[in-house]
């Protein structure tokens, strides 16, 4: 590190937990966003901010006026913009020291097994089943950690797949790859905008523990949210030996 990031990442360096060496990995990594919304917005900030890099931050979609009140990647003036490019230049203001690979596309099974084999840690920040699922597939296929995440109405979830180890349970453990039933609801329905925040910073904060190899990362265990009594619940999840994916 050169002087400019000893300071810039000297409060990361000043926690024994995470130290140079730590840091250095970090700057070393290459981290996987799939989605610039709500919840990809505070992950990537994050983790740009912390210097990881290469950051792939994959998006389909546009940015659109009603995103605003909580893609905090976003501003007023990139509505109409991919929100792949919009949120590669708010980065890239952040910090110019991180590359950032922007994709203007909506990834399916095909494109996300070549970008999850060549991540370290995998953040999914969709907000649809079929995405969740492929990016599922493509981490256990690869062994590559996922930190999965949703946010609906005053309702969060987070849990970290590990899937480099035999036993980790994996998303489809937890949620069968059929269950498709609720997915209609969610594009309409609103979203407390700081429970992004909140679920998504801890999906950076998830990620960086486990590249930075410190701490104990949220693996085998669901956290649910209840934001209208700011109550956290924690499950336990076992790796289920019928799962279809995993299994
Ligand atoms: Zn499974």
């Amino acid at each position: 590190m050169n002087d400019d990031q000893l300071l810039r990442y000297s409060r990361h360096i000043l926690l024994p937990e995470i130290g140079v060496e730590g840091q250095e990995r970090l700057l070393a990594a290459h981290a996987l966003v799939i989605g610039a919304g709500g919840l990809g917005s505070p992950a990537a900030l994050y983790l740009a901010s912390a210097g990881v890099g290469p950051i792939t931050l994959a998006d389909g979609d546009a940015v659109d006026l009603t995103n605003l009140q909580r893609q905090i990647l976003h501003t007023t003036a990139s509505v109409g913009r991919p929100k792949a490019a919009s949120g590669r230049d708010a980065l890239g203001r952040l910090n110019p020291e991180v590359r950032v690979v922007a994709l203007e596309e909506r990834l399916d099974p095909g494109r996300l097994a070549g970008l999850v084999a060549a991540a370290d840690v995998v953040l999914d920040c969709s907000d649809n089943f079929a995405t969740r699922h492929a990016a599922n597939r493509a981490c256990v296929a690869h062994r590559k950690p996922l930190v999965s995440g949703a946010a609906v109405r005053f309702d969060g979830q987070i849990s970290v797949f590990d899937l480099g180890r035999p036993d980790s349970p994996c998303y489809a453990c937890l949620f069968a790859e059929d269950a498709t039933i609720e997915e209609e609801r969610c594009a309409v329905m609103g979203v407390f905008a700081p429970l992004t925040g909140i679920i998504g910073t801890t999906q950076a904060a998830e990620a960086l523990k486990l590249l930075a190899g410190a701490g104990e990362p949220l693996r085998g265990r669901l956290l649910i949210l209840d934001a209208l009594g700011m109550e956290w619940r924690a499950i336990r999840l076992k790796k289920d030996p019928a799962c279809r994916v995993c299994g």
